[in-house]
């Protein structure tokens, strides 16, 4: 197939996405307008549900946590649920709390590591800051997502004089003293917290003594780009796993007024450091959010449990293109290409949660949809990442399969995917949830 409108346009929506969400809470936010503007409401945890078919609705739970669904025309008792479940995060660094410090002639950040980032990738790059600020008002909390325009952080390697062998035997990283961002350079005032505080208050405008808390991360602020000679790869940070966040919910939004099927797209947090949160993978939140749909509907805890034997879910993550100059450290046999479509994800261990049954029925999906797809095992000798899909699976009791799009440098600060895939992936669930 060739590179075609549609292709380019679905990867161009998928880079600005990219663009505006520098951290998971970023990224709820932008999908939220989004949902917004295409006739879906917000449900509260703390209100009665009262659906009926055809509504389309959503629920946030934490900042980075958010489900999305479709009331279908038929009883979930009867169809099942179709669901699909990507996760917010992406590796990188959390700036420790009440952490700045001068050292040598320097302002820097204490910062901790999120997840498993490819660390050397981070160093050398115009970095900034994003994330919550929680504000106190007359006595009101209040919390608002900030995003600097600027680069504020450096990362610097040292100088190759100072460590000859880095070429032989790559860049080893502390991460307790190699890894501090610079701030500012020092002068004659000490700096405090309280010339940060006052920064961000006068970027969004409320006086500094307002700030009651700050939850920042580290992001690169180089925008995502198409490359090579054909323009059919993009780069970007966060691919793994907001591009899966964007063609879950591109999906959604495409669907009839009333499908027949009840549709839930799940967007958890905290996938990178073990699901275990209120908003991730391992917690209650999709369950609560499919039960809530059921009682609505009038069905009691059997046909619920019912309605859950006959769903399928969808688990949505990054998948592993071959690297061209590391052919070996790939399954032979399973080597899976950019711009080739949906990757199904297989393993013996169930560190992903396809079964036969299910990857059939995504492989059915797929010729649906008229897209290819392609199948990884990882190398036998090798340790398997793995996805929410067996985490959800389990505390569901639904079958799963693992999906995902071929990317190259997965958790490197800026990955790098095929223009076709988002396109592939996004007519893959549109035909998942039909
Ligand atoms: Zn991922």
């Amino acid at each position: 197939m060739n590179l075609t409108p549609e292709m380019k346009t679905t990867a161009g929506n998928l880079m600005n996405f990219l663009d505006e969400s520098p951290t998971g809470a970023f990224a709820v936010a932008s999908i939220r307008k989004r949902l917004i503007s295409n006739g879906f409401t917000e449900l509260t945890e703390q209100n009665k549900w009262k659906l009926t078919q055809g509504n389309r609705f959503f629920l946030q739970r934490g900042d980075a946590g958010l489900c999305v669904g479709i009331v279908g025309n038929l009883r979930v008792d009867r169809t099942g649920f179709r669901m699909i479940g990507a996760h917010t995060d992406s590796p990188g660094f959390r700036v420790k709390t009440d952490d700045v410090y001068e050292k040598a002639g320097y302002v820097q950040l204490g910062v901790e590591i999120y997840g498993g980032p490819l660390l050397a990738s981070w160093t050398d790059r115009d970095l900034s800051l994003a994330g919550k600020i929680l504000l106190k008002k007359n006595g009101k909390l209040k919390s608002h997502l900030w995003k600097s325009d600027k680069a504020l952080l450096r990362i610097p390697q040292v100088a190759l004089h100072m460590n000859r062998a880095v070429n032989d035997d790559g860049l080893k990283l502390d991460k307790q003293n190699h890894l501090p961002p610079i701030l500012a350079l020092s002068d004659e005032k000490p700096f405090t917290m309280r010339r940060l505080n006052e920064f961000i208050a006068s970027e969004i405008d409320v006086p500094a003594k307002e700030i009651a808390g700050l939850e920042l991360e580290v992001f690169d602020t180089q925008k995502a780009a198409f490359l090579g000679l054909n323009d059919d790869l993009f780069v970007s940070g966060r691919i793994d796993n907001l591009a899966m966040c964007h063609a879950a919910i591109s999906a959604i939004i495409s669907l009839p007024e009333n499908p027949e099927s009840t549709v839930l797209v799940s967007l958890f947090d905290a996938e990178e450091v073990g699901s275990t949160t209120m908003n991730g993978g391992a917690s209650s939140f999709l369950d609560n959010c499919a039960e809530r749909i059921a009682i609505s509907g009038g069905l009691n805890r059997e046909e619920y449990l019912i309605a859950l034997s006959k769903s399928i879910l969808i688990s949505a993550d990054a998948a592993h293109a071959v690297h061209p100059n590391y052919t070996d450290l790939y399954e032979p046999h399973h080597q899976n290409a950019l711009n080739r479509g949906p990757v199904i994800k297989i393993n013996a261990l169930k560190k992903y949660a396809t079964t036969t049954d299910s990857s059939f029925w995504f492989e059915e999906c797929c010729r649906k949809a008229g897209v290819p797809f392609q199948k990884y095992i990882h190398r036998t000798d090798r340790v398997c990442g793995s996805t929410i899909g067996p985490i959800a699976s389990t505390n569901l009791g639904v079958q799963a399969v693992d999906v995902g799009n071929a990317i190259l440098s997965m958790h490197s600060i800026r990955e790098t995917a095929g223009v076709y895939d988002p396109w592939y992936m996004t007519e893959a669930m549109k035909a998942a949830m039909k």
